[in-house]
């Protein structure tokens, strides 16, 4: 059994040979075959340097995807599973918030239970109140509007086994995000608890702008609820409107027709503020449309370098 570890990452080049140490002894101790993929998610630092340091000194089971620039988490996550070849693939994130000796854990879980896939989910975290708190609110969003069962409070932090790495690699949607794409495919799923620990050094590479996108791909990518808001908004003005017409109607037949302008501004904002609404989110959708039909590649990678170094595109 070959066991595959994927690891995103972008600008770590303060953590990367910790990382890199830690993930490597936990591998050592479980005395099965084992290769490291990193995906270097264009780094503008000095993290791919350290990795091929790493790689050329003492790990040949270190697997290096340069990616051509920045793509992104969810593209690098992508990269790095095209290229894992193991029999199981652990995902997680390189800045050592998911630790490496929950990696035995993942691997004995989903040997014993025979699931496919083990997700590990956060018991605690001890991120800033602020970040905690807009993940939390995502997380309980998301469970309760996507089509498909959700776990809440777990990340890219999981191992699954080859066949529900095949499934997930069936996927060419541009908006991906991984957790929900494992949560959609089925499959036996079990899980495991930890406890998040805040990333020992640098600052996070995902921005709130980054993390705010992810979000919003999730949801409109695993929820008809964006439109359904829509619909159902759009209806209760159709209420309103009939009831008005009522009101107006009454009024002018009992001669009673106010003459004020409240009612009439009322009604144009409201409609007028409804519309523009949706006009917004249609534009996501078609948005979204596009690039799915787009059909871009989802990353480029510059260099590979395993024992063979070959160039190639997804
Ligand atoms: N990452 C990446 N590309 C990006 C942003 C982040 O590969 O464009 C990697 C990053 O290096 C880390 C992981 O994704 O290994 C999670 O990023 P981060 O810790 O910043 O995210 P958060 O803790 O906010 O989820
Ligand atoms: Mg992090």
């Amino acid at each position: 059994m070959k066991i595959s570890v994927v690891i995103p990452l972008y600008n770590e080049g303060v953590l990367v040979e910790r990382l890199v140490d830690e993930v490597r002894q936990q591998l050592d101790l479980m005395d099965e075959t084992f290769e490291l993929v990193c995906v270097d998610d264009g780094s503008t630092d000095d993290t791919l340097a350290k990795l091929l340091d790493l790689r050329n000194s003492k790990n040949n089971q270190l697997k290096l995807i340069a990616l051509s620039r920045n793509f992104g988490l969810q593209a690098a996550i992508t990269a790095g599973l095209d290229h894992a070849t193991g029999d199981f693939v652990v995902i997680m994130d390189g800045d050592l918030q998911d630790p490496p000796e929950m990696i035995p854990v993942l691997i004995s879980k989903i040997k014993n239970s025979k699931a496919d896939i083990v997700s590990a989910v956060r018991n605690t975290r001890q991120e800033k109140f602020s970040k905690r708190f807009y993940i939390n609110v995502f997380h309980k969003i998301f469970k309760n509007i996507s089509e498909s069962e959700q776990v809440e409070q777990s990340g890219n932090f999981s191992v699954l086994n080859r066949k529900a790495v095949d499934a997930v690699l069936r996927f060419s949607e541009h908006n991906r995000y991984f957790p929900g794409i494992r949560n959609f495919i089925g499959f036996k799923h079990e899980f495991v608890l930890y406890d998040r620990p805040d990333r020992p050094e640098g600052s996070a590479k995902m921005s709130r702008k980054k993390l705010f996108a992810l979000a919003a791909d999730a949801i409109y990518s695993f929820s008809k609820w964006p439109i359904k808001a829509c619909l159902y908004l759009g209806l209760s003005g159709v209420v309103i409107f009939l009831l008005a017409i009522i009101y107006t109607l009454v009024s002018k037949i009992t001669g009673l027709a106010p003459f004020g302008w409240s009612s009439t501004f009322l009604a144009i904002s409201f409609f007028g503020s409804v519309q523009l609404t949706f006009l917004g989110l249609i534009g996501e959708y078609i948005f979204r449309i596009y690039k799915e039909v787009q059909k871009r590649p989802i990353y480029f990678v510059k260099e590979v370098y395993d024992n063979t170094g070959s160039e190639e595109t997804k």
